[in-house]
């Protein structure tokens, strides 16, 4: 698991315009609640979470030094159901980053439908650079400083950047341990022995596929044949490039945390699956690499960010010269990046909607852990798409009806069952 590389250099410097992405979720939250003519208490009540804790877990080192992590657990509404959200472990793991998290959970999990409410937790970490086994001691201190709001039918972690099925094994076995049974529904994402879902490790890639192919019906070209650029060869990128290889697809660019490849002709991706390094690291075997920037900007008909926040922005969205943007990772493109490309007729799929494959797995993991009775892979491959091609569709007429972008579109979609819940408890 542990490679040691030179340091990555995904993270760009950033522009004015790259705002924080709270200040920029609520901006768009903003809108939505306006355009669908609630009041400002709604807003007031849905800006931020309704609880944020932040912890400082003091890890011992390998090499017998002591430092002390920070993290945090937000849940931000859970009106609908119990919380429900990824922990990512990144070195640039900010508050208000894990903040925006947990909102635009509750915004997927409210356009698919999903019992849930929206959770996200962080720890700022590079474990990159750690062992194995101080990662399973900072995933067992992050569980007992958080144990006290989490649990089955409270808010229910999963995996996100650079958390696996082992991390989530780690944090199940110390939930079990401190509540003193054994806690499948504690956590998503997790191994098949342990009680994970089939299908759960693919799921977000999945999603992405069906929702992108939603929206090729709608630009009116084929997935076949398409030229596709993915930023990003983590779980939700290798996945997808493999999955839209296979449907016929040239995957004519990939990248990872410190650079990208790009080939007109298109990648052989089964070769760089078999090369890739647990962090999906591959680009470093490549001596032509171009940065993560150029690979935005090179030529396809389908650009899939699928890494991190803020990548298309003001500066490079006017040389982006795909048809279709689908957002597998979680806010890549700021607010006047969508406006530029939405003007230029670029088809964008927000990231609530088209990431939103993982958590609907992880919401039929749990629905199996409480039956304690497993479906089979077509049973899920057959309710993950009915979700999502109706999701698409709510979305994108909403969109079309109200002449707006499918990100506001989705945000509306999203956030009117919370408004609608909050307003049976007599929150507001
Ligand atoms: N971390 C994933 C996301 O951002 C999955 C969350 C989950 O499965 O609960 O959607």
């Amino acid at each position: 698991m542990i490679v040691k590389q030179e340091k990555p250099i995904l993270v760009e410097e950033k522009s004015a315009e790259q705002v924080n992405v709270l200040d920029r979720t609520q901006k768009i939250m903003k809108q939505a609640l306006e355009k669908m003519n609630y009041g400002q208490e709604v807003l007031e009540l849905l800006k931020e979470p309704l609880r944020l804790l932040t912890v400082r877990i003091p890890i011992k080192m390998d090499d017998g030094t002591v430092k002390v992590f920070t993290g945090y657990r937000a849940q931000h509404n859970d009106s609908v159901g119990p919380t429900k959200g990824g922990i990512r472990f990144h070195p640039d793991v900010t508050m208000d980053e894990v903040k925006a998290l947990s909102i635009w959970m509750s915004i997927k999990c409210g356009i698919t439908g999903l019992p849930y409410g929206g959770g996200k937790g962080g720890i700022q970490c590079d474990p990159r650079e750690m062992s194995f086994a101080e990662l399973e001691r900072l995933s067992r201190g992050y569980v007992r400083a958080i144990s006290q709001v989490v649990g089955p039918t409270k808010d229910i972690p999963a995996p996100d950047v650079f958390t696996n099925s082992q991390i989530m094994s780690w944090m199940m076995d110390e939930y079990s341990h401190i509540r003193e049974f054994d806690s499948p529904g504690f956590i998503t994402g997790k191994p098949l022995v342990l009680g994970g879902s089939v299908g759960r490790e693919s799921s977000t890639a999945k999603g992405v596929t069906i929702v992108l192919k939603e929206a090729t019906k709608i630009a009116g070209i084929s997935l076949a044949g398409s030229k596709i650029n993915i930023q990003g060869f983590g779980n939700a990128g290798s996945f997808l490039a493999k999955f839209l290889y296979d449907e016929g697809a040239v995957i004519t660019g990939i990248s990872d945390a410190y650079g990208a490849i790009y080939e007109p002709q298109g990648l052989d991706i089964d070769y760089l699956l078999e090369s890739r390094d647990s962090f999906g690291t591959v680009t470093t075997l490549f001596s032509n690499r171009i940065s993560n920037q150029e690979l935005l900007e090179k030529p396809c008909d389908i650009l899939i960010p699928a890494a991190i926040a803020n990548q298309i922005t003001e500066q490079n969205a006017p040389n982006i010269q795909a048809k279709i943007v689908v957002e597998a990772a979680n806010g890549p493109t700021t607010v006047n990046a969508t406006d530029i490309l939405t003007n230029k007729g670029v088809i964008i799929v927000p990231d609530v909607l088209a990431s939103a494959g993982g958590v609907i797995v992880s919401y039929f993991e749990w629905v199996q852990n409480n039956q304690g009775y497993y479906w089979s892979e077509e049973e899920v491959e057959e309710k993950l798409k009915n979700i999502l091609v109706s999701s698409f569709s709510k979305v994108h007429q909403t969109s079309v009806q109200l002449n707006v972008n499918m990100r506001l579109a989705a945000y509306m979609v999203g956030l009117k069952r919370i408004v609608e819940a909050s307003k049976f408890r007599g929150w507001i």
